[in-house]
């Protein structure tokens, strides 16, 4: 079944999306052997973090199949931080699959395959392959441009031509106008240094070349690297990664389920047909007897837990119990309350044969300079410069409503700063934006307040 071929892997932007108010956490702050009280983007929180740093142990020893963890704590204590730090130390490539148990009643699909999907996308092989590339620094690039097929006001790159230069040779590459597009979207300049794959035409950019090509506005840097050495042309080994579910969106399209993927139909409303779910097992079972690649669990996050109905914890259940799956991780802050979908009252609304295969790890409320603590590696994660006493107020709205409110409100602070033409955030500018926006306490209270007239 190794009939399979791969292409290349778009989205999961939601997902970078909704973890990125995390993206100081970079693991869970472990420094020979210990946790300490501030690192890898953590602050406190060290009791759980060393519960966490044991389950990673646990699970690096291949002693945690048929378990999960669940994250007990009041909101915004750090239980998704947590479960991503626990991603982080299980290593680079581990996927993190963010759910809110409210959602799966909101989608258009089935909960099962929807499920099955998020599952899914929290497992990862990464293949290494020999492929014949083109592989160079960029010289220069010229794109040709021509009338779009439908409409004649647009132009479109039709082709490109490229010179790629290694330590040995430079070559010249007429390419048609797939690579070109790509080329395009990728923003391939001169000094960036790209591969291209003789076969499916796909471009990988590797990094840039020191000293070559301009300096960048982007948000993200590139590697910097070397000239490559060697021919343009040859045969390379190249590692790749994927999902399972992007394999079964591919498996999916080879059988001709696709053209309403592209209109974005089959994603929303399609299910994959559990023949394409097992041509992708097999493939991914002989990728890794071969030696070809290794499979890489990753951490399915499920936030709200108490919201789970019957039926899905049936699902999780099972699902933890097969060969290939991910590490689960459930979070909640509710204590005994009825299992969705039933009258039977149980601990955090689980039900009991699931809870019995939880291990639980407790977070706790913050003190105030731990609170202050976060909001500057935040602060200083976004590029927001924070005067003291805006610090110092942030640091009480977030003891006195939340710490994740506080959070938020960097972002507004420092707009309305640059519209002062300010680089720096000031108390005013604070108190400014917390005006602007209610915390979850105040909102609620004014719905409260005015109850009658919200019914009306
Ligand atoms: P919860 O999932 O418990 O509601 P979050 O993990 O979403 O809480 O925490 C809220 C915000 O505070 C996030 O941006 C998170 O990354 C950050 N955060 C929480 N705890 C810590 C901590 N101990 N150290 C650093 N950042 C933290
Ligand atoms: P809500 O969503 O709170 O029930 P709407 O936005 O539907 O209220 O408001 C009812 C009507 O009054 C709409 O036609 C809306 O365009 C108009 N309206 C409400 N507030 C304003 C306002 N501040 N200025 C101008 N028109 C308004």
């Amino acid at each position: 079944m190794s009939s399979i071929r791969i292409e290349e892997v778009k989205g999961g932007e939601e997902e970078r999306r909704r973890i990125s108010v995390h993206s100081h956490i970079r693991g869970l702050g472990v420094v020979n052997g210990k946790v300490e009280k501030i690192a890898g983007g953590f602050v406190g929180q060290v009791e759980a973090r060393e519960a966490a740093a044991m389950v990673v142990k646990i699970i690096k020893a291949g002693k945690f199949s048929g378990k999960g963890v669940l994250i007990v704590g009041p909101p915004g204590t750090g239980k998704t931080a947590l479960a991503i730090g626990i991603a982080r130390e299980l290593g680079a490539d581990t996927p993190f699959v963010h759910l809110n148990a409210a959602e799966i009643y909101s989608v258009e699909i089935k909960k099962t395959e929807f499920l099955m999907r998020a599952l899914r996308k929290a497992i990862g092989l990464r293949i290494r392959e020999w492929r014949r590339v083109y592989e160079g620094v960029v010289k220069s690039i010229e794109f040709k441009y021509g009338k779009h097929p439908y409409n004649p006001y647009i132009q479109v790159p039709v082709g490109a031509t490229v010179k790629l230069k290694t330590t040995d040779e430079e070559k010249i590459l007429k390419v048609p106008q797939e690579i070109a597009a790509q080329l395009i979207e990728l923003g391939i300049s001169t000094g960036d240094v790209i591969m291209i794959d003789e076969e499916t035409g796909r471009v990988i950019v590797e990094g840039q070349v020191q000293g070559e090509g301009e300096e960048q506005y982007d948000i993200y840097v590139k590697h910097r690297l070397e000239v490559p050495k060697g021919p343009v042309h040859k045969e390379k080994e190249i590692t790749r990664f994927f999902t399972l579910h992007d394999l079964d969106l591919y498996q999916a399209r080879q059988q001709g389920l696709v053209s309403a993927m592209l209109f974005g139909v089959f994603t929303e409303e399609k299910e994959i047909p559990s023949e394409v779910r097992n041509a992708v097992d097999n493939f991914v079972k002989e990728t890794v007897d071969k030696g070809n690649g290794e499979l890489i669990p990753g951490v399915l996050f499920v936030d709200d837990a108490h919201m789970l109905d019957i039926e899905t914890w049936a699902f999780f259940t099972k699902a933890m119990e097969m060969e290939m799956s991910p590490i689960m991780i459930f979070a909640t802050n509710r204590g005994i309350t009825k299992i969705r979908g039933t009258d039977i009252e149980a601990p955090h609304g689980i039900p009991l044969d699931l809870l019995d295969r939880l291990i639980i790890i407790r977070t706790r409320p913050y003190n105030e300079d731990e609170v202050r603590e976060i909001v500057s590696i935040r602060a200083r994660e976004e590029g927001v410069k924070l005067d003291n006493d805006a610090l110092d107020y942030l640091t009480k709205i977030g003891v006195e409503n939340s710490l994740r409110y506080a959070i938020q409100l960097l972002t507004p602070a420092q707009i309305r700063a640059k519209e002062q033409n300010r680089s720096n955030v000031t108390k005013d500018d604070v108190e400014y934006v917390r005006k602007l926006f209610l915390s979850l306490r105040e909102s609620v209270e004014y719905v409260k307040q005015h109850e009658e007239l919200f019914l009306k």
